[in-house]
């Protein structure tokens, strides 16, 4: 059946188990590091909504700070390895990397390597680099029927539905309520304050005499005030 490539921009989500590893992953290695991984496309009438990451295995490589390279008998292994576990070939159509302490974004090598892991025809392959400060980039490509690619696709970790909205909302209702108003203070903001009589002072018959500058209130004697 045809389907339609992308008139919208679909979502890169991580399965609980790829999401666990890919972040690990990316923070064991504090080099650059390679992983393949096996995908699956939902579609809604046609359309490509979402690309699920399932899993993630580590193919052996040559790694360093500023870049990775795959063995291709490391390549072969994790497809063996995926297959044992019974995923189509051609679902492994994830390649992740981490650029360890570099930002993320793609670099001619990269590109490269995406260009070397080319897809069938309707057969998006997912590139995601990652990173020790938890970004992550997401990329689609397609090369048949027509070569197309996204960049900067999200990619969100997929939470499991337990079915708990109900509860959850029920217990906010229940235990959480609002701070009371503030009490209200004798204090008078400054948009409050009568202008100086002519003598210049304030509140004259209350005691407050600015000009003496140390009798507050009428009924504090000078005691007290000592
Ligand atoms: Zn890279």
């Amino acid at each position: 059946m045809p389907k339609c490539l992308c008139p919208i921009v679909p979502t890169i989500f991580l399965a609980p188990l790829a999401a666990w590893k890919i972040e690990n992953l990316t923070m064991m290695s504090p080099d650059e590091v390679s992983a393949l991984g096996v995908v699956r496309d939902v579609y809604e009438d046609d359309q490509l909504t979402e690309i699920v990451v399932e899993d993630i295995r580590i193919p052996s490589q040559q790694a360093g700070p500023a870049s990775t390279e795959m063995d291709p008998e490391g390549v072969a292994a994790v497809l063996a390895e995926f297959a044992g576990d019974g995923v189509d070939a051609a679902d492994v159509r994830l390649w992740m990397h981490s650029h360890a302490a570099m930002k993320t974004f793609w670099s001619q090598t990269d590109v490269d390597c995406i260009e070397g892991l080319r897809t069938g025809e309707g057969a998006p392959l997912v590139s995601i680099v990652t990173n020790h400060d938890g970004h992550r980039l997401g990329r689609i490509d397609w090369w048949e029927p027509v070569r197309l690619t996204l960049d900067d696709v999200p990619v969100e970790v997929l939470l499991p539905d337990y079915d708990l909205a109900d509860e959850l909302s029920a217990t906010l209702a229940e235990r959480v309520r609002p701070f009371p108003p503030p009490p209200k203070t004798k204090a008078l903001a400054i948009r409050d304050t009568p202008a100086p009589n002519h003598h210049g002072l304030w509140w004259e018959d209350d005691g407050l005499d600015l000009l003496g500058g140390h009798v507050w209130g009428a009924d504090v004697d000078e005691e007290d005030v000592r």
